[in-house]
């Protein structure tokens, strides 16, 4: 596997890699990798010719800079992980190279970063479109794929993706969990074994929901998933909502909608949980 850490450097490779008529997929991460990423990675080199990953923790995206100190870092298992896995090239670029000096831009995100993660994470999701942005102008994937885990992450990139008219296709990929239902991410290591074994209960309260999706009210299907959160003293729910598919702005009911989401965003002690599912009639 080659390690690019240069941004000019890796602008070249991906020309190379077009100009030999390769399709390029890229897996934009902040590392701490897991079984989640790797998915990821999996699946694009399923789909492309050439595998690019690579690990950046973004500045911009943390509203605390107490959570970008903290962040885990592990670059050496990083390396070998993705290297066992095939993946061709691993991008890791610093920030002077990514952002250059260069002023961040504003995007409308049309009310996305007002909703669920919006108002405790102020200024997150335009960091993230930033970092995507500059990723995609080095790496100038055919294909950039990004897990449903963060769902809202997700939609804002697709709305982005669409206005802006980027040529990049964006690829939702199924969360991967554990065996008892929990999602996998980096903070999960971070769970005392007590709030470990009560975390699955946000994946339990998702499926509550999902089972009477669409057959009872919205009203009483959030309430069903309350109702197993009710059970678990360990939660402290910041939310759990049922929300349109692409704006996710909260439903009053199921209207004529074929698809929804819900969203659930919880901590147990200083750790905090986001999970999502797709609802379809
Ligand atoms: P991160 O390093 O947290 O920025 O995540 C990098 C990418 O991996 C994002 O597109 C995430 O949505 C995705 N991801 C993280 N956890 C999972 C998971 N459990 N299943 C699938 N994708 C995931």
């Amino acid at each position: 596997m080659q390690v690019v850490e240069d941004v000019l450097a890796m602008a070249v490779w991906s020309a190379a890699r077009r100009r030999a008529g390769q399709t390029i997929g890229f897996v934009p991460t902040m590392g701490a990798l897991h079984e989640g990423h790797l998915a990821l990675v999996d699946q694009a080199l399923g789909t492309c010719d050439a595998v690019v990953a690579s690990v950046f923790v973004n500045p911009l995206q943390f509203n605390n800079p107490e959570d970008l100190r903290k962040y885990p870092r592990q670059p050496d298992q990083d390396r070998a992980l993705l290297e066992s896995r095939g993946c061709h090239t691993l991008f890791l670029p610093t920030k002077e190279g990514i952002y250059d000096g260069s002023i961040p831009k504003s995007y409308d995100l049309a009310g996305l970063d007002e909703v669920l993660e919006g108002p405790s994470r102020p200024g997150h999701f335009q960091g993230v479109v930033n970092v995507v942005e500059r990723l995609f102008h080095y790496t100038r994937p055919d294909q950039a794929l990004f897990g449903e885990k963060d769902r809202q992450q997700l939609a804002v990139i697709r709305l982005i993706a669409q206005r802006e008219r980027w040529p990049e296709q964006i690829i939702g990929c199924p969360t991967v969990r554990a065996s008892d239902g929990l999602a996998l991410s980096s903070r999960n290591a971070r769970l005392t074994p007590e709030e470990r074994a009560a975390a699955p209960a946000l994946y339990r309260s998702l499926c509550a929901v999902e089972h009477r999706a669409f057959e009872h009210s919205v009203g009483r299907c959030r309430q069903a998933g309350m109702e197993i959160l009710a059970s678990e003293p360990m939660v402290q729910l910041d939310y759990l909502e049922i929300a349109h598919p692409l704006t996710l702005q909260p439903l009053a009911d199921w209207g004529s909608l074929d698809e929804a989401s819900v969203l659930i965003a919880a901590s147990f002690g200083n750790v905090r949980l986001i999970d999502n599912l797709t609802l379809r009639r």
